[in-house]
């Protein structure tokens, strides 16, 4: 972006003191990393007052600063913006600059996928157009509204993960972004404290559609019959339907994977064989999304197809890494019952490797029921394919007694807090016929055991 001081307080309608011609060519919250030319917002949270770091922001090249007016000793030294609250602010300031951009935006939420739908949709873009994405998991009221900001002004795709963990938050981050298109990747059971069902959960994700421009559309995961509900409750909505159900607009099948990645059949509004290469069904079904969305904008099958074979995924996301003889497919960064279960599907279908292990962490934020969700793998975990069931962290041992108990020649190991008795076992028995899988919510940092045979 390039605003002058002035035109910045323009948009919040607040004052500017000490300069008002200054351009500000970016917007930065975080003095470490802020560059020349940024304007400084600095948050009051709990702990830390961004306030205080002014003299950090000014030495780093800050052209302004955002200054709360309930704060003391406000800089003489550089441009000030006076506002009444920082954070409210920053979404003021996204959504002025929203409102000129004339990129197209999507938006993108789900409960499992969201970040991994935005790389494969900003890869397959990337070839034949200015793409910008948001970067990492920057995906809330925060980190959407820098996202935006961050955009150049020549940028023609904008896509926007929205995340949340309660009712409200999607609307809010929808209506500051206007879509032109939105994608819900599924339903799935993480946040049940604060939205207490999957219908819930369901309708907070659907709140996506709230903030959508008129003649857009919805992309939604048609084998999903809360979404199903929902969109036959809303008339005049334009959709597209994917998974892999016949029924659905766009549905994928045939999938077959190999240490290249996936292909599969595609069927509905594109038809034919595609790849990528990337591994995991789930990651089929987040592609078949993709493609209906780059369909509709105008790509051909042809470039569709070109770009897929080139995508990537932000690490941890069911990333092959080769470690000596070893063979680990790293989808560490998260885990909910869901993705859990998509893993432990990619799993037993596989023929990669023979030998096949999986290490599960604990799956984090599942409320009262987290008891049950992980008891219940053990109705996911395919015990004729998989060999060996390494677990980690306090929730597994009531999976780890019921394997115990129901399959008493499994061979499973438990480990409550430390990560050297499955990094012992991998030691000793895993082998160039080994693949192993490891999956756990962020919290639990399963890498760890992957590093330790880099
Ligand atoms: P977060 O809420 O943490 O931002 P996210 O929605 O961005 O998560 P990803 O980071 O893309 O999701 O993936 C999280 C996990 O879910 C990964 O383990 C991934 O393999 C798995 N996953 C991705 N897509 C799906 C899907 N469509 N269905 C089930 N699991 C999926
Ligand atoms: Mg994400």
């Amino acid at each position: 972006m390039k605003k002058t001081v002035q035109q910045v307080a323009n948009w919040l309608q607040q004052e500017a003191v000490n300069g008002q011609q200054e351009w500000i060519t970016g917007v930065s919250i975080n003095t470490r990393t802020l560059q020349p030319g940024d304007l400084f917002i600095p948050f009051k949270g709990e702990k830390t007052n961004g306030h205080q770091y002014i003299q950090q922001a000014i030495e780093a090249g800050a052209t302004a600063t955002l200054w709360q007016k309930d704060e003391p000793n406000m800089p003489t030294n550089i441009p000030v913006i006076l506002v009444d609250d920082a954070e409210e602010a920053l979404q003021q300031m996204a959504k002025a600059y929203r409102a000129e951009h004339q990129a197209t935006f999507i938006g993108i939420t789900g409960s499992n996928g969201k970040t991994s739908t935005k790389d494969l949709l900003a890869g397959t873009l990337m070839p034949y157009y200015k793409v910008q994405k948001t970067e990492g998991n920057f995906n809330n009221q925060l980190g959407m509204p820098l996202t935006i900001l961050s955009l150049d002004e020549d940028t023609e795709f904008a896509i926007l993960e929205m995340g949340m963990d309660g009712f409200g938050q999607i609307e809010f981050l929808t209506k500051l972004a206007k879509p032109h298109h939105v994608i819900i990747t599924n339903i799935g059971e993480a946040h049940m404290e604060a939205l207490g069902s999957r219908a819930g959960i369901a309708k907070a994700k659907f709140e996506i559609i709230q903030g959508l421009q008129e003649n857009g559309r919805l992309f939604f995961d048609g084998d999903e019959p809360l979404l199903q509900e929902l969109v036959a409750q809303e008339k005049g909505l334009q959709t597209t339907s994917f998974g892999f159900e016949s029924t659905n607009d766009l549905y994928a099948d045939q999938i077959e994977t190999n240490e290249e990645g996936s292909q599969f059949e595609v069927h509905g509004l594109l038809n034919g064989q595609f790849m990528i290469p990337v591994l995991g069904s789930h990651q089929v079904k987040n592609t078949v999304a993709v493609m209906g969305v780059a369909h509709t904008i105008g790509l051909t099958d042809d470039q569709i197809r070109t770009s897929l074979k080139q995508v990537s995924l932000t690490n941890m996301r069911m990333q092959l890494v080769t470690c000596g003889s070893l063979l680990f497919i790293n989808d560490a960064y998260n885990a909910a019952p869901t993705s859990v279960r998509a893993a432990l599907t990619f799993m037993s279908t596989t023929q990669m490797r023979p030998n096949k292990w999986v290490v599960l962490g604990d799956m984090l934020e599942l409320g009262e029921q987290e008891e049950q969700y992980h008891h219940d793998l053990i109705e996911s975990i395919d015990f004729d394919e998989i060999q060996t069931i390494c677990l980690y962290g306090s929730r597994m041992k009531v999976l780890y007694a019921a394997i115990q108990t129901q399959y008493p020649t499994v061979d499973v190991v438990w480990s409550e807090q430390a990560y050297e008795p499955i990094i012992q076992k991998i030691e000793q028995q895993a082998d160039e016929k080994t693949m192993i899988l490891l999956k756990g919510s962020r919290g639990m940092a399963l890498e760890t055991i992957l590093k330790h045979f880099q």
